[in-house]
């Protein structure tokens, strides 16, 4: 394909159509959002217990893998958690997300109704809609490993701008992402770009110094 022609409309027909069918339907689980305020240095998720029961897990779960993520400490005060340093609201969603899509979502068909199940040594992930079984996919921190598959709003990357779209707005690639870059439009030149959005395997960002 000439990168040339990139553009919208024919990206995100592409991305559309491979998307699965209950994706297309709209019966996409919606991943519940996280209110949170900072008072002073700490951080405090005023839905906690609320998010982690529409997801079905155990907020002592969530929060120890919140708290591994950030490396702080906290706890759960009545329906809140109570983080001890300052997170902002994007990061603790993005975080928030990650663990839904590892621990929740079946990869199978998409769905959260799922269990955990131990079997032996291994975290399973059962699936109470299609019945499809997996191991629990734990991916390690690594913070300054490719980001590639994993990217979050929020956060800042450095890409290079393979195309330029209808609108003038850059275009980069990071593994399954498509990343739309406002304010990069010279093909060939690499960007840092801040994650404002992400909607399925495309993502919206603006250049940052
Ligand atoms: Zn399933």
């Amino acid at each position: 394909m000439d990168e040339e022609e990139l553009n919208y409309d024919d990206l995100l027909e592409t991305a559309y159509a491979s998307l699965p069918e209950t994706v297309k339907s709209g019966e996409r689980f919606e991943i519940p959002q996280v209110e949170v305020i900072n008072e002073g240095k700490i951080t405090i998720i005023r839905n906690f217990v609320e998010v982690c029961e529409k997801i079905r897990r155990e907020p002592k779960d969530v929060l120890k893998y919140l708290l591994r993520e950030f490396g702080t400490a906290g706890d759960i005060d009545g329906r809140r958690a109570v983080l001890k340093s300052k997170i902002g609201h994007t990061q603790i969603q993005g975080r928030f997300n990650s663990y839904v899509e590892t621990y929740v979502i079946c990869s199978e068909c998409g769905r959260p109704d799922t269990e955990l199940i131990r079997e032996g040594r291994v975290l399973m992930l059962k699936c109470e809609a299609c019945g499809a079984k997996r191991p629990v996919m734990v991916r390690k921190s690594q913070p300054k490993a490719q980001p590639k598959d994993l990217i979050s709003e929020g956060n800042t990357y450095e890409v290079t701008i393979e195309g330029v779209g209808r609108r003038g707005d850059g275009i980069a690639k990071m593994g399954k992402f498509v990343v739309y870059v406002k304010g990069a439009s010279k093909k060939g030149t690499r960007v840092k770009v801040r994650i404002d959005k992400i909607n399925g395997t495309n993502a919206f960002g603006r250049v940052v110094p």
